[in-house]
């Protein structure tokens, strides 16, 4: 089969192509963005798989970057763009079900796509658009089907990460799990066990926001894959209860983590060991925490004050954007409003700050201030006092008086 039109991703890296070729070697575009083109999406990533080793691309190009040498990936930079050519290879020597402990350069298109994972992610595309297809791949995708390259069994255990991107790609393309790689998933789920939770993290959020979440999350059950992941052994009926809950896609991260978190019902407190398990950042977490929080609220009733404030701007955001999820209506721009109406929008912009409080008062400096200054910040918040000076010190010496700090 031969491209009709050449994407325009594609056309600009060209005379990438040619030059590898002029030099005497083979040159293609491989991976997803082959399958990508094929099924009409956005390219993201053009990778090129060559037969000239990385030394021999290194003296075609005069500005390279090793980004990967040891796995034959060489970084061409041409102009605007930048190029990720990998030789070809195969890979040998797996231990412990993980990525392969050797990979060897070769001079054959067939060795380097004999050792993909899917059909659909085997093809190579030639410089005058002609699919070389060695696989089915094409049939593969024309009837939605997601099927290992070659022998199923065999690649899962090769590297078991491959069945997290097989259910991923099921929650992003919509395909069918072909029924022996469903089966040889199902045998081999254990395995995931050996692999790192980094790598099935990255997996599982593209599962997550996959645009079939509900076929990718389905499979992950079934598959029992679930298990084997962090911290979701217990979860199965849960994760299926996610998957019914709306077809909408998700598009950020954080919103994947706040959704899975409310459907698995665990209470705030559980949030961090969880995401700690699942190897998350701590600034991930501490969104998560927020905008969790902010949902329960906000499920129920409407953004008060102090919740906008403690919240800020982008996090009452990203709480607003979950309410269709609940099939709730939501009105981000009213949220904009409130905050900007807000009376202060942090500590800095209270019109006293400790130096005031160790002018006026006759006290040592200490804990007492931060309680003032917080008492301070909620009732100017709440708009019970305006955000003055004086107001605010008589407001400071009536609690002092009243012994509250
Ligand atoms: P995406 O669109 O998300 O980038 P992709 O298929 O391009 O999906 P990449 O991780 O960018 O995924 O990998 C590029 C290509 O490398 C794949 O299409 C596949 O051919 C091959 N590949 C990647 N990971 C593996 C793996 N674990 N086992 C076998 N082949 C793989
Ligand atoms: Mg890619």
């Amino acid at each position: 089969m031969k491209l009709e039109v050449i994407p325009q991703e594609y056309q600009t890296a060209l005379p990438i192509l040619k030059k590898i070729e002029d030099a005497g070697f083979e040159a293609y575009f491989v991976g997803g963005s082959v399958r990508d083109v094929l099924l009409g999406h956005a390219i993201h990533d053009v990778d090129i798989a060559t037969s000239a080793f990385p030394a021999e691309i290194k003296e075609i190009f005069p500005r390279t970057i090793d980004v990967g040498i040891e796995h034959g990936t060489v970084l061409v930079l041409d102009e605007e763009e930048q190029y990720e050519i990998t030789t070809f290879r195969t890979e040998s020597t797996y231990q412990d079900f993980r990525r392969p402990d050797h990979v060897e350069f070769v001079r054959s298109l067939e060795e380097d796509l004999k050792r993909r994972d899917f059909t659909i992610n085997a093809f190579a595309l030639k410089e005058d658009g002609e699919i070389i297809d060695l696989f089915d791949g094409l049939a593969d995708l024309e009837n939605k089907v997601l099927r290992a390259v070659g022998n199923p069994h065999e690649r899962f255990h090769e590297d078991a990460l491959r069945m997290m991107r097989g259910l991923r790609f099921v929650s992003q393309l919509g395909f069918q799990l072909e029924q022996e790689t469903f089966a040889s998933i199902y045998d081999n789920h254990a395995l995931l066990e050996k692999i790192s939770v980094e790598r099935i993290n990255i997996e599982f959020i593209k599962l997550l926001l996959g645009k079939y979440r509900r076929q990718g999350l389905q499979m992950f059950v079934e598959t029992e894959c679930y298990s084997y992941c962090p911290k979701l052994r217990a979860y199965g009926e849960s994760l299926l209860r996610f998957a019914e809950l709306t077809d909408q896609q998700i598009n950020k991260e954080v919103h994947a983590w706040v959704l899975l978190i409310d459907q698995l019902g665990l209470s705030n407190k559980e949030i961090r060991p969880f995401m700690k398990a699942w190897k998350c950042s701590n600034d991930s977490i501490r969104t998560t925490q927020a905008v969790f929080m902010g949902l329960q609220f906000r499920k129920t009733q409407a953004f008060t004050k102090p919740l906008l404030y403690v919240l800020g701007e982008e996090q009452a955001i990203l709480t607003e954007e979950l309410l269709p999820y609940f099939g709730l209506e939501n009105d981000i721009t009213a949220v904009k409003e409130a905050y900007r109406q807000l009376v202060i929008h942090s500590l800095q912009d209270l019109a006293i700050s400790g130096h005031d409080l160790l002018a006026y008062f006759d006290k040592k400096p200490g804990k007492w201030m931060k309680e003032i200054l917080t008492l301070c910040e909620q009732a100017v918040v709440e708009q019970v006092i305006p955000n003055e000076k004086k107001e605010l010190l008589n407001y400071a010496a009536a609690a002092i008086e009243k012994n509250e700090c």
